[in-house]
């Protein structure tokens, strides 16, 4: 199932996403949720038209775990490598992105003045569905609640210029979130792409990863209890670039669909 966010006569309400097209095709339709969609609810089916209403982030994570070099391509564009010196496999490498990054589909990503050097990242999000803590890697299915696309928006001069990412990787708008989280996917082994103004920039396949979403939440919760609606973002494929102002950027993952905003300049 697909379930979107979105704000309705000045109220937020879920609904399931019926048909099949893009965000502005007009092909879709919500089915109104009753009650939480992470807890027990039901389709009210009452209907409404994707495209008349204003689809919000899918979800309000109360914090996003973010990966960094999980496929071996990206990581030696960036001039990484992705083993120690005797050959074994670094460590997951995780920092935090804040809620208040968070934007829905087509938002806008505000390009912040502290930099002029803003990269592009498309990546698969998983999305928790129950409190868990110590998670082994044959039980994360069961606290996952489903899978968006995203955007780990970053700030690559200032990456590179300051040792911690907080502000590299944190500022307002930098985590585009959406269209909804598709419930059912297995996330072995699918597409995932990004195009700036209609053009290829990424294009990498999950089962490129070093290390599969399971190991990644079993990793990150041996350190922390995950919430519900908490999101980790798994790493992106080679072809990172900028991102200019008037920029319309999209994620695509199959599976999903896919996830557009436009660059502006922070106001
Ligand atoms: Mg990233």
């Amino acid at each position: 199932m697909r379930i979107a966010r979105f704000s309705i006569d000045g109220n937020v309400a879920f609904g399931a996403v019926e048909g099949e097209g893009t965000v502005d095709s007009g092909d879709l339709v919500l089915d109104i949720i009753k009650g939480i969609p992470y807890a027990d609810f039901e389709l009210s089916g009452v209907k409404v038209p994707l495209n008349k209403v204003r689809l919000l982030p899918p979800v309000l994570p109360s914090k996003i775990v973010a990966v960094g070099r999980n496929y071996a391509e990206h990581a030696a564009e960036l001039g990484h490598s992705v083993v120690d010196e005797a050959g074994r496999p670094e460590a997951p490498l995780t920092f935090f992105k804040p809620s208040t990054s968070v934007i829905g589909p087509g938002d806008a990503i505000a390009y912040p003045a502290f930099s002029s050097d803003l990269h592009h990242e498309a990546e698969l999000a998983v999305v928790i569905g129950r409190m868990c803590r110590e998670v082994p890697p044959e039980r994360v299915k069961d606290v996952i609640f489903g899978y968006t696309a995203a955007n780990d928006v970053t700030a690559r001069d200032v990456q590179q210029r300051e040792k911690q990412w907080a502000r590299a990787k944190g500022f307002d708008t930098s985590c585009p979130l959406g269209p909804w989280v598709e419930t059912e996917l297995d996330p072995a082994d699918l597409t995932l792409q990004c195009t700036v103004n209609g053009e290829q920039r990424q294009l990498g396949r999950t089962s490129d990863m070093i290390r599969p979403v399971a190991d990644l939440i079993a990793h990150i919760s041996e350190a922390m209890t995950l919430l519900p609606g908490d999101v980790i973002l798994t790493g992106t494929p080679a072809g990172v670039g900028p991102l200019n102002v008037g920029d319309e950027v999209a994620v695509t993952i199959e599976g999903i669909g896919t996830l557009t905003n436009k660059v502006i300049k922070r106001g």
